[in-house]
C-alpha cells in the first residue's frame, strides 16, 4: 500500500531534542554550497524541497519562499518554517550576517566581468567578499534575490 507524503515525510526526520528541529536524513538536494543542505524529496513526479513540501502540507499554501526561522536548513518541523518571499529572505540573511548582503550593481557587473576572463567562483568571490556559492548563482543567474 503507498504511504502517504505525510508518512514518507515524517519517516526521514531526525527530531533533535536540543533544537526541536526535525531534522532531514533522506536524500539532499545535489547542489553546491548551502542549498546542497536542504531536504529533497519525490513528489508530484518531481523532487522538490522537502521542507516546502511539509509548510503546504500543513499550511495548504506555498509562497514563494518558505524560509526556517530556526536558520537549519535541513529542518522540516512546520513550526519551525515562515512564508517569505525572496527579498525578505536576503534581508533576513543580511541580518544574520550571512554573504547574502545586497551587492551593488558594480559588484554584480564585476562578477561577471572577472567571470568572462576566467577567474574562478572562489577567487571572484574572495575578492568581492562573497562566497563562491553566491558568485556562482548570480554567475548563472539563479539567485533573483542579486543585486537591485
Ligand atoms: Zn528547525
Amino acid at each position: 500500500m503507498p504511504r502517504t507524503i505525510e508518512e514518507r515525510l515524517l519517516s526521514k526526520v531526525n527530531h533533535n531534542p536540543v533544537t526541536g528541529c526535525w531534522e532531514w536524513v533522506g536524500s539532499k538536494m545535489n547542489s553546491p554550497g548551502r542549498y546542497g543542505n536542504y531536504g529533497r524529496i519525490m513528489y508530484e513526479g518531481r523532487v522538490q524541497f522537502a521542507h516546502r513540501v511539509m509548510f503546504r502540507l500543513k499550511r495548504g499554501y506555498a509562497p514563494d519562499v518558505v524560509m526556517h526561522t530556526c536558520d537549519n536548513p535541513c529542518c522540516v518541523n512546520p513550526s519551525h518554517l515562515a512564508p517569505g518571499d525572496n527579498k525578505k529572505n536576503c534581508e533576513d540573511k543580511f541580518k544574520k550576517g550571512r554573504d547574502n548582503r545586497k551587492a551593488t550593481f558594480a559588484e554584480y557587473q564585476l562578477t561577471w566581468m572577472l567571470r568572462s576572463q576566467g577567474n574562478s567562483y572562489k577567487r571572484v568571490g574572495a575578492w568581492l567578499g562573497f562566497s563562491p556559492a553566491t558568485i556562482r548563482k548570480w554567475d548563472l543567474g539563479l539567485c533573483k534575490h542579486g543585486p537591485r
